[in-house]
Parts: C-alpha cells; sequence; structure tokens
C-alpha cells in the first residue's frame, strides 16, 4: 500500500514537471501588476512558466503635466520595456484611467483575458482600497472568477474547464480584514529584476508618484541612484505574518534567511489548492 502511494506521489511528481504553469495578472494600472508581482513572475517566466500583466486602465490620467492619448501611449510602451525585462507578456485595456467601473462590458473583457490564456492561476487586488481603479479591479476579477467556466457566457471565446486558482495581491488595508499571506515567496535571486522592471515605467516611479506624494525633489538624476533609490523606497520589510508564511514555504534556514518577497492570499472564489497543488503552481518554493 505504501509502495502505491509513493508510486503514485512519483507519477504525480512526473506530470507536474511536465506541465507549463499559465498566470494572468491583473492591475487597474500600468505599474500596478509590477509592484506587486514582477519578482514572482521573473521566477515564474526562469522556470518556463506563461506570465501575462494585464492592466484594466490604459493610465492616461496618472501625470501631472502629460495626459490623454500622449500619456496613454507613453505607458503602453513603458509597460512593453517592464515586459521585456521580465520575460513576460503585458496587455493594456482600452478603459480610461480613473473612472473604471465594474460594467458588464468590462468583467466580458477580463473573461476573454483568462480564457484566451488558458489561465491556471490568476492575480488580482482585492477589492479594498483607497483607489476606486484598484478596487473595481478586484470586484470585476472576482465577477470573472467562475464565469469563466461558464460556456453560455461569452460563446466565441472558448469556456475554461477547470476554474482558476485565484489570488489577491498582498495590500495594507485592514478593514474589513487584514491581507493574509496564505503564500509567500522568496525573490532575493531576481529582486535587481524586479526593480529593473519598476524603473521601466519612468513616467510612474521617477515623475508622477513623487509629485503626488511631495518627493519629486528627491528623485535622484542619476540613472545608477535612482535604482537604488527605487529599491530603498518601493520594496518592502518583511513582516512577522510573511516571515512566519515564508518559514513555512521554505523551512527556517532559507524562510528566515530571506530578504524580499512577494506575497499571495487564496481567494474564495476560485479552485482551492492544497499545499501540493500550491507548490505545481509555485514550482519556486522550495
Ligand atoms: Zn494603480
Amino acid at each position: 500500500m505504501k509502495w502505491l502511494v509513493l508510486m503514485l506521489t512519483a507519477a504525480t511528481t512526473l506530470m507536474a514537471q511536465g506541465e507549463k504553469v499559465r498566470i494572468i495578472a491583473f492591475g487597474a494600472h500600468p505599474d500596478d501588476c509590477d509592484i506587486r508581482a514582477a519578482g514572482t513572475a521573473a521566477l515564474w517566466a526562469k522556470m518556463g512558466d506563461a506570465v501575462k500583466f494585464v492592466s484594466v486602465t490604459n493610465g492616461d490620467a496618472g501625470h501631472q503635466t502629460m495626459r490623454g492619448t500622449e500619456l496613454a501611449k507613453r505607458r503602453l510602451a513603458e509597460a512593453k520595456e517592464s515586459a521585456r525585462r521580465l520575460g513576460i507578456e503585458y496587455d493594456v485595456l482600452d478603459n480610461h484611467d480613473g473612472k473604471l467601473l465594474p460594467t458588464l462590458d468590462v468583467r466580458e473583457e477580463i473573461i476573454r483575458e483568462i480564457r484566451n490564456w488558458k489561465a491556471d492561476v490568476v492575480l488580482s487586488p482585492r477589492p479594498n482600497d483607497y483607489h476606486p481603479d484598484h478596487r473595481y479591479t478586484g470586484v470585476l476579477v472576482q465577477d470573472a472568477a467562475y464565469m469563466v467556466v461558464v460556456p453560455d457566457l461569452l460563446p466565441d471565446t472558448p469556456a475554461l474547464r477547470k476554474n482558476p486558482v485565484f489570488l489577491y495581491y498582498e495590500d495594507r488595508f485592514q478593514r474589513p480584514n487584514p491581507f493574509s499571506p496564505d503564500i509567500a515567496v522568496d525573490i532575493d535571486d531576481v529582486i535587481d529584476q524586479k526593480v529593473s522592471a519598476l524603473d521601466a515605467h519612468v513616467s510612474q516611479f521617477y515623475e508622477w508618484l513623487p509629485w503626488v506624494d511631495g518627493k519629486l525633489a528627491q528623485v535622484p538624476k542619476d540613472h545608477t541612484e535612482r535604482k537604488a533609490w527605487l529599491k530603498r523606497t518601493w520594496i518592502p520589510k518583511i513582516s512577522p505574518p510573511v516571515r512566519a508564511s515564508l518559514v513555512k514555504w521554505y523551512g527556517p534556514q532559507k524562510g528566515n534567511a530571506a530578504k524580499y518577497y512577494e506575497a499571495f492570499e487564496i481567494c474564495e472564489y476560485g479552485a482551492q489548492p492544497d499545499e501540493a497543488r500550491i507548490r505545481q503552481l509555485f514550482p519556486m518554493l522550495h
């Protein structure tokens, strides 16, 4: 009996090794996915898995001097450059920045993206956030969960046979409930690649976001100094719950040594993975 169990485990592992994971990540703006998941995306891409980032708006309101089509074009080019640096794909949907609503039309755009990518894993923000575009992106992706398997909806785009695993990015919001780091990924090996992905979004990290925060004067002029500054200001420190999750997934030695991470919470509306399935979907967890 024990022998049979071992055989079955070995067969499952072999199957898992041949299977490429397909991941699609949604953000409201062209840079949101990068902030929360660029490191994990780089690790997946290095292992041959297929990653696509999707910005649900075109980012055409995110600047203090540029706007409209000109800004949307610049941000599309920045997103494509970030994707090139990470070894992934990046789509930007043509919805206006700052005006996103959870309509049926946008829900259908998202269902199509998930189906066409044949996603095993879908990432999104939680629907609790300071920015309405972020909140509604969370709602829209939640509303696509399960609907992606219903063939009668959008019959022109073949439905998935299995509901993917839906995961939320980390955020700092406490109400109605704080983020739970169910999965924590050690991104030490790709931290410079993550910083490089953020660095591709020049209009955001060096212009718009510091301007909003009244810190434009602090942005270094030199390119190397800029990247070091990005790393200091945008890469979060490890909280005790995240450390506990890193130790759970990597063991005490590696889990306690990790300096950089990204964390994800399992959404209740997608497939509910057990630990073995999570390790198949996140092959970097070892
Ligand atoms: Zn955003």
